[in-house]
């Protein structure tokens, strides 16, 4: 699956949920949403390291499982972000990050 049918199926979640709950998906929603999604991840990192408090605690698998929710959640709206935006979200990446990655191991010799 490339990125543009991840993004295009993200989006239809976005529909489905947007029709569900009544809520309208804009550019400040996201924005909210990005906000509140990565408070959760916060707390799934606290619970995956043992960092909360004692009834929030489980087992690794379970913390484990936490993580990769919430690290899907603030990815997605990400994607959802770079959809409504028109962003070419790989463009990007690869001008921003890849790149340099590229040189540093290259100067590495790597
Ligand atoms: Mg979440």
């Amino acid at each position: 699956m490339n990125l543009d049918q991840i993004q295009a199926l993200i989006s239809a979640n976005a529909e489905r949920y947007a029709k569900k709950h009544g809520v309208t998906i804009d550019r400040e929603f996201l924005f909210l949403k990005l906000m509140e999604e990565s408070g959760e991840l916060a707390e799934a990192m606290l619970i995956h390291e043992g960092q909360c408090r004692t009834r929030k605690k489980v087992d690794q698998a379970e913390a484990k499982l936490q993580l990769e929710n919430e690290l899907a959640d603030v990815l997605g709206t990400v994607l959802l972000m770079a959809s409504v935006f028109d962003v070419d979200v790989l463009s990007a990446l690869d001008r921003k990050t890849l790149q340099k990655g590229k040189k540093y191991l290259e100067e590495q010799g790597k």
